[in-house]
């Protein structure tokens, strides 16, 4: 045990899609005892921002890293999203046309391993020694990954990480407890978006989830490991119900869109599609971004080639109200992406930018529009003050925004924009549509997601308790890569430096 250590394990469990006033609000409730003891003599947060987009992937693999999306090469994790195309590596010489990464795909989900950065750490790769467990932890480089006998069920995943306290052997040579353990609970998320955030299906998952956190909360007792042992609970991120879900496929036939075929490396797009829409278009090849001046002069192959303006033809999917896209100069660390807003009723666009410059945590952007902000920063006192034309670093959106809706956005748009396997063109409704489009193919007619920068998206509960030596506090706010560095902090090992977020100790 290191002298400034409090505590000589940490276990960090991840449950997918729980939004903080969820899981608070079924706490009051006196539902989740045992979720309830560990936040009360703990750290507590019911304002704990995720990154943007609120997309398992980033969000997750943020949480596990301590860091964001990036410039890979340089910095930041690598993996912009759950759906991606591979425009850069291989390089842009290749032959090959690019994949299309989606850890949708159950053989395609443990690839986020070798796709997250060079430049990032794990949790478990942050530790000098000692044991790490991931249980069902799909991201677990570093670590001893253990799938469980029933990989289906919540209590099999939080049950590895009992047994390796019961039973180490089984697990280590060395016979001693893991110092790091991480479990991953998937299950909450196929819920919401089968059945819906109501569904008491869902709910009552929840409140199985603090049963199981109980027996694991008996066998550190029983073990006489409680008392040195910090438990985080987190969620990635929460979750909407869509007003309308529209089929997409029949538009872009009548735009002479074609899909993107990874296999022939022909096609004239390719869109994963919530209620935030990615789209790729080619530029000189599959293998290159396009340039502004292409996408407005974009030769649609369902047309005999006919020219058309992307820009305009994306404005006229329903409920479209936020345009993201970068700008031709852009450098890893400095440059501008544009926003394009359409007005409500008029359907009038403005526009405006973020600039960036910098990198990881020293990355400070400053955000400009036309007209009156795209946000309504301006309709709070403390939000309106960073509406000064300066650039700001992530810490100082987040003292800004945190209590509203879009928090920290104006940091993170670019940092996704900055990765080369970003997309070109974002497209939002804001919630109000949703379409479950993905490659070609509508999907689903489901009107659950998460993907908005809305609060009832970006805002997850943030609880780490356990052990008598963790102060007991109520923050105001906090981020999700605020996690692991404080965790690490507990065990007394300093996170790596590409780690963004910062242990809510100091
Ligand atoms: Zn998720």
């Amino acid at each position: 045990m290191s002298h400034s250590a409090k505590v000589n394990q940490v276990i960090l469990i991840i449950f997918d899609n729980v939004r903080a006033e969820h899981l608070l609000g079924l706490m009051k409730e006196g539902k989740l005892p045992n979720i309830a003891q560990i936040a009360e003599n703990g750290i507590k947060c019911a304002n704990c921002i995720t990154s943007y987009p609120a997309i398992t992937f980033p969000c997750y693999g943020n949480i596990v890293t301590g860091s964001y999306s990036g410039y890979y090469p340089k910095e930041g994790n690598a993996v912009p999203l759950y759906h991606w195309l591979n425009r850069k590596d291989p390089p842009a010489t290749s032959k090959k046309p690019p994949f299309i990464r989606n850890y949708g795909d159950r053989s395609q989900v443990l690839k986020i391993n070798k796709d997250i950065g060079k430049n990032v750490k794990t949790i478990f790769e942050q530790a000098p020694e000692g044991n790490l467990l991931s249980s069902l932890c799909y991201l677990y480089r570093g670590a001893f990954f253990v799938v469980p006998e029933h990989a289906s069920d919540v209590e099999s995943i939080i049950k590895n990480i009992s047994d390796a306290f019961e039973n180490p052997g089984k697990y280590y040579s060395n016979k001693e407890v893991p110092l790091i353990s991480v479990g991953y609970t998937y299950h909450t998320d196929d819920l919401v978006h089968e059945k819906g955030f109501e569904d008491p299906e869902y709910i009552n998952l929840i409140i199985e989830f603090d049963k199981y956190i109980g027996s694991l909360m008996n066998t550190l007792k029983k073990t006489g490991y409680y008392d040195s042992t910090a438990i985080g609970l987190i969620s990635d991120h929460g979750n909407f119900k869509a007003k309308k879900v529209v089929d997409l496929e029949s538009f872009f036939q009548k735009k002479g869109l074609i899909p993107y075929n990874p296999e022939k490396g022909t096609g004239d797009f390719d869109c994963n599609f919530g209620s935030v829409g990615f789209f790729n278009f080619p530029g000189d090849s599959w293998q290159h971004h396009p340039s502004i001046r292409q996408m407005q002069n974009f030769k649609v192959s369902g047309l005999q080639k006919q020219e058309v303006n992307l820009f305009n033809i994306l404005c006229e999917i329903p409920e479209v109200k936020y345009m993201y896209y970068r700008d031709d100069n852009n450098k890893p660390d400095n440059g501008i992406i544009h926003i394009e807003y359409l007005e409500k009723d008029s359907k009038k666009k403005r526009y405006g930018m973020i600039e960036y410059r910098g990198f990881g945590r020293d990355q400070q952007t400053k955000y400009t529009f036309e007209g009156s902000d795209f946000y309504q920063y301006n309709d709070n006192e403390k939000s309106a003050k960073i509406l000064d034309n300066k650039f700001h670093t992530l810490e100082e959106w987040l003292e800004a925004t945190n209590h509203i809706d879009f928090p920290i956005i104006v940091d993170q748009i670019p940092r996704y924009f900055k990765n080369p396997r970003s997309c070109d063109i974002i497209i939002s409704t804001l919630g109000d549509y949703g379409f479950n489009y993905e490659h070609g193919v509508t999907q689903n007619a489901s009107p659950y997601g998460h993907d908005i920068g809305l609060r009832e998206c970006m805002i997850v509960p943030f609880i780490i308790g356990g052990s008598p030596e963790i102060p007991q506090v109520e923050l105001e706010y906090c981020k999700t890569t605020d996690m692991v560095p404080t965790l690490l902090e507990l065990l007394g090992i300093k996170p790596h430096s590409s780690v963004i977020g910062k242990s809510i100790l100091n």
